[in-house]
């Protein structure tokens, strides 16, 4: 009989020929899963970049249903009603603005997806999609924005259906696909 170790090892194994992590590029407001994640600000009462397009999208209630939270501290998350999404559920997190990378951002840009991960397993979530957060308006790099995102979900794959890494461009594409080894990255001359 299989030791725990080696039953969780098989399972690893089992879940990465699966590919329970999807890269998709799409707009995330689009996409049909229990759980969109939200890029927001301290705030949480909107803004531009990928926060702008899912207050468009999930319609007037969510902006009422977060002026009640009192805002959120970079590096942790709120759960809200995805209400006109298709989403169920969004997870606002608020990553960190990059500074030159000496300010603490690795740690609060992990913290974003493992708070994140913990909201989304309190209510039974299966499913879940992440934009790149910090990478846009924030100006963290993608390429270590993409291998902390990729981290983060690989520690988390068993505890889902699927985990989707939404990509808003061909090149984040290839930066997720290199992040998660399914792609050589491409020559350096
Ligand atoms: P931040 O302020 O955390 O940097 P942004 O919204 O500016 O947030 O950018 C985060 C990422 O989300 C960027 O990669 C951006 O291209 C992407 N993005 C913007 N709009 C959408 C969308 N509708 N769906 C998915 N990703 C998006």
């Amino acid at each position: 009989p299989a030791s725990p170790a080696e039953r969780l090892k098989k399972n690893r194994q089992q879940a990465r020929t699966h590919k329970m992590i999807q890269i998709h590029e799409t707009d995330i407001t689009t996409l049909s899963v229990d759980a969109i994640v939200n890029a927001a600000n301290e705030t949480l009462l909107g803004g531009g970049g990928v926060d702008g397009a899912i207050h468009r999208a999930a319609g007037p209630k969510l902006l009422d249903h977060c002026r009640g939270l009192g805002g959120c501290r970079t590096g942790s998350a709120r759960i809200t009603p995805g209400f006109a999404l298709p989403a169920r559920f969004v997870i606002h997190t608020v990553g960190p603005v990059w500074k030159g990378g000496q300010s603490g951002e690795a740690e609060q840009l992990r913290s974003c997806y493992l708070e994140s991960f913990r909201l989304a397993e309190e209510s039974r979530i299966k499913s879940i999609a992440f934009p790149a957060i910090s990478t846009g308006v924030y100006g963290y790099p993608s390429i270590e924005a993409a291998s902390i995102a990729t981290q983060t979900m690989l520690e988390h794959e068993s505890d889902f259906d699927v985990i989707i890494a939404c990509c808003f461009s061909a090149a984040d594409v290839t930066v997720y696909e290199t992040a998660l080894g399914r792609k050589p990255p491409a020559p350096s001359n």
